[in-house]
């Protein structure tokens, strides 16, 4: 069965999907692994370093010919989705809610499309969560690059020239991404305080040493798959009133807050950013998925009111290596759970309870229900 991964084509993001460890694995499970030429360049490992573990170093369309498998992190071009073989399996991440033009094309060439951002939530597929494994490197190295663009130093400092206070770091939405910017900014030394609807996750937050900060906002809640419940206009009101305050009297605001194939909820204004102190630094981790604050800008970084907002999205991409390697051991833990290697066969999705739900496209059918109503009678639309 032939494997392939081809060199990612957005150039802002150095991750790759599999690292030479991986192709090793990969290898003993049967598979013949089949790289683009200067597949590692962006992560500074060169084809000899894939070679050496087995792998094949070849042009894209040679990989993409008689290819069974395309492994990908960032959701493959069109051009590349047209040029596998019908029936091939695609696994990455997919983007299924927002890039109907890959959806299309897999539709259309009879792909079957594996999407990492469809693998549940459970402890037994936390192995194969791209989702968790990215947003937790997100929420390292977004507290790193906000403590960098800070004006403060993070943690207490008592010196003879007198003491330093700690500064104050407010995490609003404590999923995993929040979780480890909580656990960077107090390793940090930083006073924190986080938010978040799910009421679960205060014991979570007490235990990573920070405050949980309670706010009465009426019903919230969470979904069966554990995605936070959308609030109301008039909840979103009360929360900003509420929060207003330990915004004001924070120097970094690391804001997490998403909702599952829903826009991210606005939860900072322009008011809220006018009551923070000039210098003070906020990242809005939703900038890309509509925004959590205000006047953040996706990709970008904007000041205003003297307050610094960065807009960037992929923050795992900042620390590319790791984040290559926790993606490629999730892509490769669901290759392996779903391969037997015996028979050199793929379990189905109609057996495989996770494999049902990492379905995406399959028979020139959307099989996850939530992706096929946001994509309703959206095909007439389509040239
Ligand atoms: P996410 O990226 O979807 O959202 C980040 C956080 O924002 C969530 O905690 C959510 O509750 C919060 N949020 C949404 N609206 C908000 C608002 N208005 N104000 C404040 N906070 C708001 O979350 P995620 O990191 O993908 O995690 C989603 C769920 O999956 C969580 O319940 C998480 O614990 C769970 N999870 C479970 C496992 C596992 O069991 N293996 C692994 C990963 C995640």
């Amino acid at each position: 069965m032939k494997l392939i991964s081809l060199t990612q084509h957005d150039v802002g993001d150095p991750r790759v999907p599999l690292l030479p460890q991986h192709v090793k694995r990969l290898q003993s499970l049967g598979f013949e692994v089949h790289l683009e030429m200067g597949f590692g360049r962006s992560i500074n490992l060169d084809d000899d370093a894939y070679k050496a573990e087995g792998a094949k170093v070849a042009s894209a369309p040679e990989c993409l010919s008689d290819a069974d498998v395309l492994v990908s992190l960032q959701v493959p071009p069109v051009d590349v989705l047209e040029a596998l073989p019908a029936g091939a399996k695609v696994v990455s991440f997919f983007e299924p809610f927002s890039r109907y033009d890959a959806l299309h094309t897999a539709l259309q060439r009879g792909l079957e499309v594996w999407c990492m951002e469809l693998v549940p939530r459970t402890s037994y597929a936390q192995k194969m969560d791209a989702l968790s494994s990215q947003a937790s490197l997100a929420g390292y190295a977004a507290v790193l690059h906000a403590a960098t663009v800070s004006p403060k130093v993070f943690p207490m400092m008592s010196t003879p020239a007198g003491t330093i206070k700690p500064a104050r770091v407010f995490v609003v939405g404590v999923g995993v991404a929040g979780l480890q910017a909580i656990a960077t900014a107090k390793r940090l030394g930083a006073r924190v305080e986080a938010y978040d609807t799910r009421p679960t996750v205060a014991d979570q937050v007490k235990s990573l040493g920070a405050k949980f900060v309670e706010l009465d906002i009426g019903e919230t809640g969470q979904t069966e798959q554990g995605y936070a419940r959308a609030l109301t206009d008039a909840q979103l009101q009360r929360q900003r009133e509420q929060m207003a305050a330990v915004v004001a009297q924070s120097d970094v605001l690391i804001t997490t807050a998403q909702l599952f194939g829903r826009p991210a909820p606005r939860i900072i204004d322009d008011g809220m950013l006018a009551g923070m102190a000039p210098g003070s630094v906020v990242v809005d981790m939703a900038a890309s998925s509509g925004g959590n604050v205000e006047g953040s800008e996706p990709e970008q970084t904007v000041v205003k009111h003297g307050v610094t907002i960065l807009g960037r999205s992929q923050w795992a991409a900042t620390v590319a290596l790791d984040a290559s390697g926790m993606y490629g051991a999730n892509v490769v833990n669901l290759i392996d759970h779903a391969f037997d290697a015996e028979a050199s066969a793929f379990a189905t999705s109609d057996t495989d309870e996770l494999l049902g739900a990492v379905s995406l496209v399959r028979d020139g059918r959307i099989q996850d229900e939530r992706v096929a109503a946001r994509w309703e009678g959206f095909e007439e639309d389509v040239p």
